[in-house]
């Protein structure tokens, strides 16, 4: 038997009849049991959310705030623990924190102390909207009361910080669930924050997508934020729309990385490497579509060649690993077949390509050129470790490709010449477009996408105000 790990709701540690396992996806072994929350504890977990909420938003800002650094306390002295967790059920390898270290388990730890601290050091301050001298008009934010988050399985803990942590500091209450394929960590990081707020204010509920709609269609959900696939969002949206409240969604993205004629492949591969490939490209704002002009193509082929074949791959417990495992089989047979998929449409595999065999779902990291827009690896998102390089002449035409699909979250330009990148990047359809790096969010700048990617930010001023209704106060003098 292994051991089941609990839900929190309402402070206490909830168990259920029914569980699953989760699963070492680097090695195939049972990590431990997940309870499958029933309907009725999903509207308990929603119910206590509900009474808490009316105290925790009357605590002053400055009470509030000090829990949350406590918050941010617990996550720093729970590190090593929850870092194993990452790397045991998600895959990515321990690595390190710092520029010069592999961003892995550890690294995911420090974000999430890090997208504590800031949120909790952020503020909404009265905004004056209009004042003259027969009115003031003054805009409050006021928090929406209970949020329904649902996760998916690449970052499990960041990405239930990123949740949380915005909207309890904004006054609300929480009910997580998160991904099937990583619960544990995630209930762990729930229980050992639980232990410094009042009980109520953060609250779990686990199992598979039937669960998170359970969640998201409770009556006493007032906002939903969503990260995962399109999809599941179109549904959560429905969900939704039919209570008319409203969502944050996070959805899939398809990013284009375009390298202007002036770029320098040398100097610029590590930056792109880690675009691509960072979490074995399970990342929703990876570069997933490379689009180099004619000139450096060759030099950036063999470039990023020689970075994707000197990473050491395996299990992420062993120290030195820097890339993992897929997470899950659905994944990996998708990343399977797009690259099949590639092999028939006469694509040439640069390096990787083959499966490794078991156990785990190791695939190596996969470089492929002559492909061309239309095919299925550039126009699905493989979200795993396989990048289609592809050649162009023009940069008009670089930049309608990068357009050209239904997706808008991230996009990256690089070039030697940044104004010159600034005006290519203004002409792109998506949420962030980076120069000379990719993939880089901050907690202080709003990230979000546009198009099939979703809508809505997280992080920084913008994602607070997310999480807030606009009250205005509108005084006659
Ligand atoms: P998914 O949509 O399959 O699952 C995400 C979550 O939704 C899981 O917790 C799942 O149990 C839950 N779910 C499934 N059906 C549901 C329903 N009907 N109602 C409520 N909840 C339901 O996605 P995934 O496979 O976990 O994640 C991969 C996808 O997420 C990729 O497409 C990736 O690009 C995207 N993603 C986006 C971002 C972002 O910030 N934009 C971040 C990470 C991942």
């Amino acid at each position: 038997m292994t051991k089941t790990y609990l839900n929190t709701i309402n402070g206490q540690l909830v168990g259920s009849d029914k569980t699953f396992e989760s699963l070492n996806p680097a090695t195939g072994e049972s990590l431990g049991s997940v309870p499958i929350s029933t309907q009725q504890q999903v509207s308990e977990a929603v119910a206590a959310a509900r009474a808490a909420q009316p105290a925790w938003a009357a605590k002053p800002d400055a009470e509030r705030k000090a829990l949350m650094m406590k918050v941010a306390e617990v996550i720093k002295a729970n590190a090593p623990y929850l870092t194993e967790w990452v790397t045991r059920e998600q895959g990515k390898p321990l690595g390190g924190v710092g520029p010069d270290q592999v961003p892995g388990a550890r690294f995911e730890l420090w974000g999430c102390e890090v997208w504590t601290q800031v949120p909790a050091s952020l503020d909404l301050p009265v905004e004056v909207a209009f004042e003259d001298e027969t009115r003031r008009d003054e805009i409050h934010r006021k928090p929406y009361g209970v949020v329904a988050a649902i996760a998916p399985w690449n970052w499990p803990l960041l990405i239930a910080i990123w949740q949380i942590i915005p909207s309890i500091r904004a006054g609300n209450t929480v009910v997580i669930k998160p991904s099937e394929y990583t619960s544990i960590g995630t209930l762990e990081l729930v229980r050992i924050i639980s232990e410094v707020l009042p009980k109520g204010v953060v609250n779990t509920v686990s199992g598979t997508g039937e669960v998170g709609s359970f969640l998201v269609n409770d009556p006493g959900v007032d906002k939903i934020m969503f990260t995962g696939s399109g999809p599941t969002g179109a549904k959560i949206a429905e969900a939704a729309a039919r209570r008319m409240i409203p969502t944050t969604l996070e959805l899939g993205g398809n990013d284009a990385a375009i390298m202007l004629p002036d770029a320098d492949p040398k100097a610029m591969a590590m930056g792109l490497f880690w675009g691509a490939f960072i979490n074995m490209g399970q990342t929703c704002a990876c570069a997933k579509r490379l689009y180099v002009h004619e000139s450096i193509y060759e030099p950036t082929v063999q470039a990023l060649k020689e970075l994707a074949q000197a990473m050491p791959m395996g299990n992420g417990m062993d120290e030195g690993m820097v890339m993992g495992p897929i997470q899950n089989k659905m994944q990996y047979d998708k990343v399977v077949s797009l690259v099949d998929s590639a092999k028939k449409a006469g694509a040439t595999i640069v390096c990787g390509g083959e499966a490794k065999g078991g156990p785990g779902y190791f695939y190596p990291l996969t470089l492929v050129t002559g492909l061309k827009d239309g095919d299925r690896l550039v126009d699905e998102e493989q979200f795993g470790p396989v990048l289609p390089i592809i050649k162009y002449s023009n940069v008009d035409d670089a930049i309608a490709s990068a357009n050209r699909l239904d997706a808008g979250l991230g996009a990256s330009v690089w070039s030697s010449d940044v104004e010159k990148a600034r005006a290519v990047a203004g002409r792109i359809q998506a949420g962030t477009v980076w120069i000379n790096q990719h993939g880089m969010i901050h907690p202080m700048v709003p990230f979000g996408g546009i198009k099939g990617s979703g809508h809505g930010v997280e992080f920084g001023v913008e994602g607070l105000k997310s999480v807030t209704r606009a009250q205005v106060i509108s005084v006659k003098k």
